[in-house]
């Protein structure tokens, strides 16, 4: 049996050797070819979703965009992979903005977000032609009317509004809540003003509503509860130019075999049964729904490998293994409390029979990337696997204490290939003048 299978892209499996293999590639072998930290993406894994997600949405209309959330993982290569299987994208700064054109996707299919966009960006948002902008406060409006009008276009808008739900994550990514950084409050009136600043305005079209209420979201039902608040707001907003209702991302992912999340189709079903329901409810038509997931299409496909170097054991206290990477390649333990589940790629079937903590190589006592770590006595040479850091490992990775960040490398059908290099040493110091 394999073991963590519901953490592990589909494709794991245990070589001849007694290796963890994904992909058909063993991945003791490609620890040893790339060296470590190494991020492993299943290339198949990537598209499954992607397709997932596209057939789910199909099942109840022709016409929902599935925007892919750049900021769980923009490499060159996934952003390509996800223009080839037709998705949409959301890049939430001037730099993704520009990592998706250089992908290659078409304008009309980009949608700019972002708290704080500044006239740069939305300048080059207007001056590229990215379809979509969803505007998160006042501020932003007055800077797309200046921007759009001075040449002379006309640029489609969404408003972000905070329906009020408050869904059961971490609180840190509950963005859905009226004490948030995020959108335009519905109760507080704010959202409404938008609305009619934005109508008002000729140089820009407002074309539909936008609300994310969170993120790792095992329960959908939040997706009703905000759909039926941004419905009313809808209807009171009167008007036919409400075309398009993005009901943002959220869907989670398993991290560790306690986790069940929901079915790509079991989401496609909440989202469009809630919009269809609440939209009927309030007397207008249904709209066209766009959603935006980010870690649900990277998060399981991805793993990343370290190696094991010093280990010691506190007696009476615990053991800790440390790896030659970390918080900067792995900030989600650090930042959010995120639990994952290691395993040992160099001999996975070997009994878990203790518990240590594993650890990275930076000056900070919470650089710790699993708390409680069932694994078999470890050595220097062995080669950890973390499965399930395909989503927000690479994007927020640091050169914290001068380490360089990890090559990413795509795997499928028995052939590897990197598609970003490890950064040298030269890298840490290039920008320095
Ligand atoms: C982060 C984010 C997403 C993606 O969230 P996931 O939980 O990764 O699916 C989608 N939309 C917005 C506005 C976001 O901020």
């Amino acid at each position: 049996m394999m073991p963590l299978a519901q953490v592990l892209p589909p494709s794991a499996a245990i070589t001849a050797e007694g290796h963890l293999s994904i992909g058909g590639c063993d991945l003791v072998a490609l620890a040893e070819e790339h060296g470590t930290p190494l991020v492993v993406y299943d290339e198949g894994a990537l598209r499954g979703m992607a397709r997932a997600y596209r057939e789910a949405f199909a099942q109840h209309a022709p016409d929902v965009d599935v925007i892919y959330a750049s900021k769980a993982y923009f490499g060159q290569a996934m952003l390509r992979l996800a223009c080839e299987e037709g998705l949409c994208v959301d890049v939430a700064s001037g730099g993704e903005l520009y990592a998706a054109l250089a992908a290659g996707f078409p304008p009309e299919r980009i949608y700019l977000h972002g708290n704080n966009k500044d006239a740069r960006e939305i300048g080059e948002a207007l001056d590229a032609g990215v379809g979509t902008a969803i505007v998160d406060n006042m501020h932003e409006i007055g800077l797309w009317e200046r921007e759009a009008s001075a040449r002379g276009v006309r640029q489609r808008l969404l408003v972000r509004v905070t329906p009020g739900v408050k869904p059961s994550t971490h609180s840190y990514i509950s963005t859905g809540q009226l004490d948030s950084k995020f959108g335009f409050s519905i109760e507080g009136g704010a959202a409404r003003e938008a609305v009619d600043a934005i109508r008002a305005a000729s140089s820009l079209d407002l074309v539909g509503l936008h609300c994310h209420i969170g993120s790792q979201l095992f329960d959908l039902s939040g997706y009703g509860a905000a759909a039926a608040i941004v419905a009313d707001f809808a209807a009171a907003c009167g008007g036919d130019d409400l075309r398009l209702m993005d009901m943002g991302g959220g869907l989670g992912i398993a991290y560790t075999r306690d986790d069940h999340p929901a079915a790509v189709e079991d989401y496609a079903d909440a989202v469009m049964e809630a919009v269809r329901a609440e939209w009927a409810r309030v007397g207008l038509p249904m709209p066209r729904v766009a959603v935006e997931p980010g870690r649900s299409i990277v998060g399981r496909a991805g793993v990343t490998l370290y190696r094991v170097g010093a280990t010691k054991t506190i007696p009476g206290v615990r053991t800790y293994a440390a790896v030659d990477g970390g918080m900067s390649d792995l900030l989600r333990p650090m930042l959010y409390g995120a639990v994952y589940e290691p395993l040992l790629a160099n001999r996975p079937d070997d009994e878990p029979t203790q518990t240590l903590r594993l650890v990275g190589k930076h000056c900070e006592s919470g650089d710790v990337l699993v708390g409680e770590a069932a694994l078999p006595p470890v050595a220097a040479g062995d080669v950890v696997c973390l499965p399930a850091t395909g989503a927000y490992g690479v994007s927020m990775a640091s050169n914290y204490n001068g380490v360089t960040r990890p090559a990413v490398v795509f795997v499928d059908g028995g052939e590897a290939r990197v598609v970003t290099r490890r950064e040298t040493y030269a890298d840490l110091i290039a920008r320095d003048v």
